[in-house]
């Protein structure tokens, strides 16, 4: 995911500006990046021109050396097409220099386009699918205004794209998108688009979030349009209720550490605001013939769960299946089915396709989603908000366990018991702060020590704790670099246990519930074959060779044991 930011307004930082911008939007994950500015100097030939910066790695403190300007847009790059090197990185220009673009998406027809242009007498210097687009807007700017250029080159492009055109004859930005996020901010004499809102907020909380098929015109003032055609329609502001504060890092070493500390506000948060929302999406699914929940990555295993919790407390079946593999089970999708998709950015294409395919069968979507004003956002006819705030690690944390709590809450509300729901949440929320404590905290570096140079960890659970497993083992593969596996602890036998040898780690998560005799048993099997057991969980066992005390609270034991 690549990282957008543009300024046009009255301060004439715009180069630091953007590249601040771009800092705040690092978290997104890149390999190059690149700013461009109009240039003011009188006494150049081309003087209404673009500069520009760019450099292959991490911006890391980097300052840009570029002058004074107040128009200015930077980029991110996460290399589609073309190598990663400093010609290919954004943002990339027309042959005047006068049109500079930065882009996010891939440009599906470019080999055509590029054909064309070069055939007009157009340079390209990049191997990037992106450079045709000013180069487009160049051609059609022989016939037309800004605007309209930029239209109808954006309505050329097949594939899903955000793009960002600034044109220093007028000093305008012009951004467009089908797919990719941007958001524009609305400031004093002063205009933003970036692809976050995070990366805005300290200037303003003001905000269009951009919907597909939309342009904006950000100069002198703004213009929303529809494509397309290019009707004007009237912009929905958004105030945001962040706090620029908590998009920052602070004192944490690392953005994974502070959200991880974040998690229990967010879910004392959950339990004593959400009730509202969660009311509301428990009267959708008893309303409902079928109820389906979709969601990838971490967001699937907190599905997962729900279909555990809804059985076993509401008594009420859910189908569950990850985004990606929706289309081939939506067959039994009709005008009374309510969709539930789960997910933090609320852009996953994984999850929005399958959202699209269930509104078109008639179906009602009622989202668990983190960002205000993300597509998955505005695409749901219910949507119950996270409120966890930004979470910039990639690697899911406090996403996470706000999910499973949203979920747990729900099934009981379901259940006629919202109260008991709600207080096991805020009793997971204190024992999650005797867990960040620095003594516990220890406990838990001393089995990170013995884990660490191991090549493969098996973790194994049972019912609720089979997804805490498939959650576990995510995080050790996309966070650590070991090569995890998540059993449910019944399959052992089916296999799976032909892998354990002398010493192979195995976690085991054992809550106080119904699986805790059968998952003891199964480390024994562990065990018998040499392998090395962590169990976690309220109540030790002799099989365990290392132990992890969490507290036992009923359903909501899943959210400390995942911790
Ligand atoms: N396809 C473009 C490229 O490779 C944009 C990639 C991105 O989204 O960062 O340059």
């Amino acid at each position: 995911m690549c990282g957008i930011f543009g300024y046009v307004g009255h301060r004439q930082q715009a180069a630091n500006i953007v590249l601040e911008g771009l800092k705040l939007l690092e978290y997104r994950g890149y390999d190059s990046w690149g700013v461009a500015v109009k240039i003011k100097n009188e006494k150049l030939k081309i003087k209404n021109s673009f500069v520009l910066e760019k450099h292959v790695g991490k911006i890391g403190d980097a300052k840009v050396n570029l002058p004074q300007s107040s128009l200015g847009i930077g980029h991110t790059r996460w290399a589609t097409h073309g190598g990663v090197t400093v010609a290919n990185a954004h943002p990339h220009m027309d042959c005047k220099k006068q049109i500079a673009v930065v882009h996010n998406g891939i440009v599906e027809n470019f080999e055509e386009l590029k054909e064309d242009l070069i055939k007009k007498g157009h340079k390209f210097i990049s191997e990037t699918d992106t450079e045709v687009i000013p180069h487009l807007v160049e051609e059609f700017l022989k016939k037309e205004g800004l605007a309209s250029s930029v239209r109808d080159a954006f309505n050329e492009l097949k594939g899903l794209s955000a793009v960002v055109v600034a044109y220093a004859v007028s000093k305008e930005i012009i951004a467009a998108k089908t797919g990719s996020p941007l958001v524009v901010g609305v400031g004093k004499n002063e205009l933003f688009v970036a692809s976050d809102a995070s990366a805005i907020v300290n200037h303003t909380k003001k905000v269009i979030f951009l919907e597909d098929n939309q342009m904006v015109i950000l100069g002198d003032s703004l213009k929303l349009i529809k494509l397309p055609e290019g009707e004007e329609i009237t912009p929905k502001f958004h105030i945001l209720d962040w706090k620029f504060e908590e998009a920052l890092r602070g004192n944490y070493e690392h953005f994974f550490l502070k959200e991880i500390y974040e998690q229990p506000k967010i879910l004392q948060s959950i339990a004593l605001n959400s009730l509202g929302q969660i009311e509301g999406l428990s009267k959708l699914i008893d309303k409902a013939f079928g109820t389906f929940l979709i969601a990838c990555g971490s967001a699937s295993y907190a599905a997962l769960a729900a279909t555990y919790l809804f059985s076993s407390i509401a008594k009420k079946h859910v189908n569950f299946a990850v985004g990606s593999e929706f289309k081939y089970l939506e067959d039994f999708i009709t005008d009374r089915t309510l969709l539930i998709p789960i997910s933090q950015s609320g852009e996953s294409i994984d999850v929005i396709e399958p959202v699209t395919r269930a509104k078109e069968r008639g179906a009602k979507i009622a989202a668990i989603v983190n960002v205000l004003g993300s597509t998955l956002f505005r695409e749901a006819d219910f949507k119950v908000l996270l409120n966890a705030g930004v979470e910039k690690a990639v690697v899911a944390t406090k996403s996470f366990t706000a999910m499973v709590a949203v979920v747990i809450m729900t099934a009981y509300t379901l259940s006629g018991k919202e109260k008991e729901g709600k207080e096991l949440i805020i009793d997971a929320a204190r024992n999650v702060s005797e867990i960040l404590k620095e003594n516990y905290v220890i406990e838990i570096k001393k089995v990170v020590n013995f884990l660490k140079d191991k090549d493969h960890v098996y973790i194994i659970g049972r019912g609720l704790s089979y997804a805490t497993a498939l959650e576990a083992t995510l995080k050790f593969k996309e966070s650590s670099y070991i090569h995890a596996e998540g059993f449910a602890g019944g399959e052992l036998k089916h296999g799976v246990i032909a892998l354990i040898e002398k010493g192979t780690p195995c976690i085991v998560f054992a809550p106080k519930d119904e699986t805790y005799d059968d998952i003891v048993s199964n480390a024994q099997e562990i065990k018998a074959r040499g392998g090395f057991i962590i169990g976690i969980g309220p109540k030790n066992n002799k099989v365990f060779d290392r132990f992890l005390e969490t507290e036992d609270v009923g359903d909501a034991t899943i959210i400390p044991q995942v911790v």
